[in-house]
């Protein structure tokens, strides 16, 4: 897909007076005329992310796009590249991967896109504290597997297995991991290095509670250049796969498996439908509900009792930190992705949550037409992705009432505001971004 088009910045954009010619010689001076791109390729590049995923931001789309891309190589660039901008009054978006599901990595506002990519050191690893530190670009795939050669596992990793460490903490929520841990606002994060968007920027260390504000925030209130981030002694992992007739027992054997003990690193599970459009795996029969579980080797027995209580067959038992980022690239947003990849321009869905969703389920799916939920555990609870045929956005908005009344938890991902801690860190953000150039626009949407 290709953008070249400007989108006209929305009301409330910042600074009309921006400089972005002034910045571009300041970047090229600052990183190289390599290391900063302004050709439409690379600003095309810069302007997509998941958002594909709702067709109700698809319908608004372009929604942004940059007039410069710049990649720092070190972590101490940043703060020279921020003061650049901020002299220049040029907004400032950062970005990982590009995975963050919906528009929140799109710089709305156009001006410079931070591409955090190159930043992949692993400064420390730390069993006995049970911390890790690495700069914000390096990838949650990288960091789990180097992780391992010291006996150790992140507390969570998403789904987007090669997203950033920075991306994952400003634009994500939860993962593998998260049956044990919750999400990464809760305890993940020990510290964070951050840059602020002031004149005279440098490299703020913040650690414990002053480092919260600044997770799943979409960067708005300072760009994290490096993070201290929870890890725990490995375990020996096996990764379940189960079939069932009927995925009402698929989704009922969830329920139990995410309360054996030792406890699951993560167990999702699919109706028929949508388990045949998952990449082809013998472990996931052809019209049968999927069940995918990693769980400790201690607990396999517990699962495989559960899975045959409920009717269902084990598929398959597989060991190794390669399969176990395998079925975590099956989980999360991933069903609802390969459910659109394979029947395009059909489906869209809403995040739900709680126990109706297994104990109320044919009410659950029956709320938009060609209804189909996605299960996963979390931490203490149940919730999903429930897609449906895609039909008016009045309609996709309509049906929240209708999950409300049968007990369920709403949160519509078809917008691209903060809405965590949004008060607190919009009076944050006033401080550390006093002009409001930090990925701005996320106030409304
Ligand atoms: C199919 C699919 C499955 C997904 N599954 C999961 C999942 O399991 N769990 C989950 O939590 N999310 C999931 N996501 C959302 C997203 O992929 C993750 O949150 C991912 O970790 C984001 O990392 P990224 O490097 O791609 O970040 P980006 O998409 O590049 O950025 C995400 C947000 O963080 C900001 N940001 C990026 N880097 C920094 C930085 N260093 N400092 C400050 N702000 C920054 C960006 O401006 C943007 O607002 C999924 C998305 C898709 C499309």
């Amino acid at each position: 897909m290709t953008r070249t088009t400007t989108p006209a910045p929305p009301p409330g954009a910042p600074a009309a007076d921006r400089d972005v010619a002034g910045l571009v010689d300041d970047l090229t001076a600052l990183l190289g005329p390599d290391l900063v791109l302004t050709d439409d390729r690379s600003l095309d590049k810069a302007s997509v992310d998941g958002s594909y995923l709702s067709p109700i931001l698809r319908a608004q789309w372009p929604i942004g796009r940059p007039e410069v891309v710049c990649r720092p190589t070190t972590v101490e660039q940043v703060p020279a590249v921020v003061r650049a901008a901020v002299r220049r009054r040029v907004p400032v978006t950062s970005r990982g991967k590009g995975t963050g599901n919906y528009g929140q990595v799109v710089p709305l506002h156009g001006g410079l896109v931070l591409d955090l990519t190159a930043l992949r050191g692993i400064d420390h690893v730390d069993p006995e504290a049970g911390v890790v530190t690495a700069e914000a670009g390096v990838r949650m795939l990288t960091l789990e597997k180097r992780l391992a050669a010291h006996d150790s596992q992140l507390w969570m990793y998403p789904s987007t297995v090669q997203s950033t460490l920075g991306g994952f903490l400003a634009g994500g929520s939860a993962g593998t991991g998260t049956i044990v841990h919750g999400r990464n606002h809760e305890g993940f994060v020990e510290a964070l290095d951050v840059v602020f968007a002031h004149e005279d920027a440098e490299i703020v260390h913040l650690e414990g509670a002053d480092a919260q504000p600044f997770v799943h925030t979409y960067g708005v209130a300072g760009i994290i250049v490096r993070a201290t981030v929870r890890i725990e002694p490995l375990q020996d992992w096996r990764c379940v796969y189960a079939s069932f007739e009927d995925h009402h027992d698929a989704f009922a054997a969830v329920q139990k498996v995410h309360r054996v003990s030792p406890a699951p690193r993560l167990c999702s599970a699919d109706g028929a439908h949508v388990a045949s459009c998952l990449p082809a795996d013998e472990a996931i029969p052809a019209g049968r509900a999927s069940l995918r579980a990693i769980v400790d080797a201690a607990a396999v027995g517990q699962v495989e009792q559960i899975v045959a209580a409920a009717g269902g067959v084990v598929e398959a038992v597989r060991r190794g930190v390669n399969e176990s980022i395998k079925v975590s690239t099956l989980s999360y947003n991933h069903p609802t992705h390969w459910l659109q990849k394979a029947e395009p321009d059909t489906w869209f869905h809403m995040e739900v949550q709680g126990d109706a969703l297994v104990e109320r389920l044919d009410e659950v799916e029956a709320v938009y037409p060609g209804g189909t939920l996605h299960l996963e555990a979390g931490h203490g609870r149940m919730f999903g992705m429930l897609n449906g045929h895609f039909t008016t956005a009045e309609a996709a908005y309509a049906g929240v009432a209708a999950l409300e009344d049968l007990g369920v938890r709403v949160h519509s991902p078809h917008q691209y505001r903060v809405d965590h801690g949004t008060e607190g860190v919009r009076a944050l953000a006033a401080g550390t971004d006093p002009y409001g150039l930090l990925n701005p626009g996320r106030w409304e949407s």
